[in-house]
C-alpha cells in the first residue's frame, strides 16, 4: 500500500463481555490521535496464536492499529475503572488512565485474551496524567513480558510497540510510544475495591459472578461465589509469586491495583531480576521503604489478597462478624500454599523429585550461604547441575569464599544420593527449571539505550531473542548470561514508567 493511502480497519474477530456484561464498569472512550506512528515491533507468534493477521499487521497498518489511530472494525474500547491501594495506601479512583481495552478475542486454544493499549491518551480516570508512555518503558514492558513468558510464568504478555512520533514530557522530553497488551484480563483487586468502596454491591456481584465464569469456571455455582473466587485467586496469587521468587523476580510496585484475579503477572514498571541474592533487594527509586523488596513480596502477596477479601465482605455473608470469619479461614491458606509452592520449586531447582522433612531446611541453608557470599540467583541455582554432573567448580565460584559452601554441598550430595535413579536425567530436569538466561538489568538498559537514542533496534531483537529461550545451552551467549558488576548493580534504579 503506498504510503499515506487510508487503511482499511481489520477486523479482530472480538467478542466483547467486559462490556456486555458490566455495564456501569467502564467508559466507552477513544484513543488520541498520535502524529506519525511507527511500528517498532510486532508480536508475529503472539498475533497468530490470537488468530490475527501478522503479515498484515507487521508494517503501516500495525502501526496506525496498535497506535489507536485506526481501530479495529469490530473494537468498542473502553477505559475500565478501578480503585487500589498504592504503597500502602488507598485511592477509591484510579482506572485506566491511559489505557484502552480495544476488546476480547477467543485465542486459538480457545481462552479469552485481552488485547488493550498503554499509553493511548488520556481518559476520564487519567487524574492530573497525560496519559502517555514512552518508548522506553515500553520496550522494558516488552522484554520482561516474553521473559516471563518463556520462563513458563503467568503473565501478560507484548503485542506490539509502537512509535509515535510524539515527544512526551517526563523529567525531559523522552519519545513516545503505545504499548499492546494481551492479558487474560484487566481485572485487578483494585476492580472490586472500587465497587465496595462504593457500596456498589450490585456490580460488585456482578464482578464476581463475571469473573468467577471468565477464570475459575469449575467454580460457578459455588455455594459462596466471593468465597471460591477468593480461594481460588488466593492459590493463583501464591503459585505466581512463588513463580516470581525462584526465578529472582522484583515486581517493585504489587499495588492492589497491580494484582490479578487471574493469577497473572501485570504492570511491568520497575520490575528488575536480582542479581547478587539479597532478600532486601528494591531497585523502584519510588519505593524508598523496600515495602515491595524481593523478600516481602510473599507477605504483600497476603496484604493484597486481604483487601480483596475486604472487598468481597458484603457478598461472604449478610452478617459481618460471620463475613470476616469466613474470608480469614480462606485467607489463612495463603501461607500454606505459598509455601508448598515454594518448596516444590526449591526442590525441583536442587534436583528433588521425592520429599523429605529436611528439604526446606536444606534449601534455606542454601540461601543464607548465598546471602553471605553474595551469590548470584540465576547462575548459583543453574549452575548447580554440573555439581551432580561432578565438577562442582563453576557452581562454588558463584560464592565470594567458595570454600563456604562445601558444606552444604555436602549435605546436598546426600540428599541427592537418597533419591537415587539417572544422574542425567536428573540434571537435565534442573537446568529445565533453572534458567540460564534472564533479562540481565545492563542488558536490558543497554537495549533501550540504544533503541531510545541512537533508533537502533538491534540490541533490542538480540536481547528478545536470547530470553526467548532462557533454559538452553548455546554458543555465543556469555554476554547475556553473565551479571553486571557491582558497581552498576549498587547504583541501578527503576522506575514506574509514567
Ligand atoms: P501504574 O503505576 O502504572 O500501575 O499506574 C497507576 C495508575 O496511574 C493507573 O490508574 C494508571 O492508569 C495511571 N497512570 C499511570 N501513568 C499515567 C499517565 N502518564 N497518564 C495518566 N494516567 C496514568
Ligand atoms: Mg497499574
Amino acid at each position: 500500500m503506498p504510503d499515506g493511502a487510508p487503511h482499511t480497519a481489520p477486523v479482530f474477530g472480538f467478542d466483547n463481555s467486559y462490556a456486555r456484561d458490566l455495564p456501569g464498569t467502564f467508559v466507552a472512550w477513544r484513543a488520541a490521535r498520535v502524529v506519525a506512528p511507527r511500528l517498532l515491533k510486532l508480536n508475529r507468534a503472539l498475533a497468530e496464536e490470537l488468530g490475527l493477521d501478522a503479515g498484515a499487521l507487521d508494517g503501516p497498518l500495525g502501526a496506525e492499529v496498535f497506535s489507536g489511530n485506526l481501530a479495529p472494525a469490530d473494537a468498542e474500547p473502553l477505559a475500565q475503572a478501578y480503585a487500589g491501594h498504592q504503597f500502602g495506601g488507598f485511592s477509591p479512583q484510579l482506572g485506566d488512565g491511559r489505557a484502552l481495552l480495544l476488546g476480547e478475542v477467543i485465542d486459538l486454544q480457545g481462552r479469552r485474551r485481552d488485547i488493550a493499549l498503554k499509553g493511548s491518551g488520556q481518559t476520564p480516570f487519567s487524574r492530573r496524567g497525560d496519559g502517555k508512555a514512552a518508548i522506553g518503558p515500553v520496550l522494558r514492558e516488552y522484554l520482561i513480558g516474553e521473559a516471563m513468558h518463556a520462563l513458563g510464568i503467568p503473565t501478560t504478555r507484548a503485542l506490539a510497540a509502537v512509535a509515535t512520533g510524539e515527544q512526551i514530557l517526563r523529567d525531559t522530553g523522552l519519545p513516545g510510544a503505545v504499548l499492546t497488551r494481551v492479558a487474560a484480563s484487566h481485572i485487578r483487586v483494585g476492580t472490586f475495591q472500587f465497587f465496595a468502596a462504593r457500596g456498589d454491591t450490585d456490580n460488585l456481584r456482578k464482578l464476581t459472578d463475571y469473573t468467577l465464569a471468565r477464570h475459575y469456571p469449575g467454580l460457578v455455582g459455588a455455594e459462596t461465589p466471593a468465597l471460591a473466587l477468593l480461594a481460588a485467586v488466593t492459590e493463583a496469587q501464591a503459585r505466581l509469586i512463588a513463580d516470581w521468587m525462584a526465578v529472582g523476580f522484583i515486581h517493585g510496585v504489587m499495588n492492589t491495583d497491580n494484582m490479578t484475579l487471574s493469577g497473572e503477572t501485570i504492570d511491568y514498571g520497575p520490575c528488575a531480576f536480582m542479581d547478587a541474592y539479597a532478600p532486601g533487594t528494591v531497585f523502584s527509586s519510588i519505593d524508598h521503604q523496600g515495602r515491595y523488596a524481593y523478600g516481602n513480596q510473599p507477605g504483600i502477596g497476603q496484604w493484597n489478597l486481604a483487601r480483596l477479601a475486604e472487598a468481597l465482605l458484603p457478598l461472604v455473608d449478610a452478617q459481618e462478624d460471620r463475613a470476616v470469619e469466613r474470608a480469614t479461614e480462606v485467607l489463612t491458606t495463603y501461607a500454606a500454599s505459598y509455601e508448598a509452592a515454594w518448596l516444590e520449586r526449591m526442590r525441583a531447582k536442587l534436583g528433588l523429585s521425592g520429599a523429605e522433612d529436611g528439604d526446606r531446611d536444606l534449601a534455606l541453608g542454601l540461601l543464607s550461604v548465598m546471602e553471605a557470599q553474595k551469590a548470584d540467583w540465576t547462575l548459583t541455582f543453574r549452575l548447580l547441575s554440573q555439581g551432580l554432573r561432578g565438577d562442582a567448580s563453576a557452581f562454588r565460584l558463584q560464592f565470594a569464599e567458595p570454600a563456604a559452601v562445601d558444606g552444604w554441598l555436602d549435605l546436598w550430595r546426600a540428599r541427592v544420593a537418597r533419591e537415587g535413579g539417572a544422574v542425567g536425567a536428573r540434571a537435565a530436569a534442573m537446568d529445565g527449571v533453572s534458567p540460564l538466561v534472564i533479562p540481565r538489568n545492563h542488558m536490558v538498559e543497554d537495549a533501550i539505550r540504544s533503541a531510545v537514542w541512537e533508533g537502533d533496534l538491534a540490541p533490542f531483537e538480540a536481547l528478545l531473542d536470547q530470553i526467548a529461550r532462557p533454559f538452553d545451552e548455546a554458543p555465543g551467549r556469555d554476554a547475556f548470561i553473565l551479571p553486571p558488576p557491582q558497581s552498576f548493580t549498587d547504583s541501578f534504579r527503576t522506575f514506574c514508567g509514567t
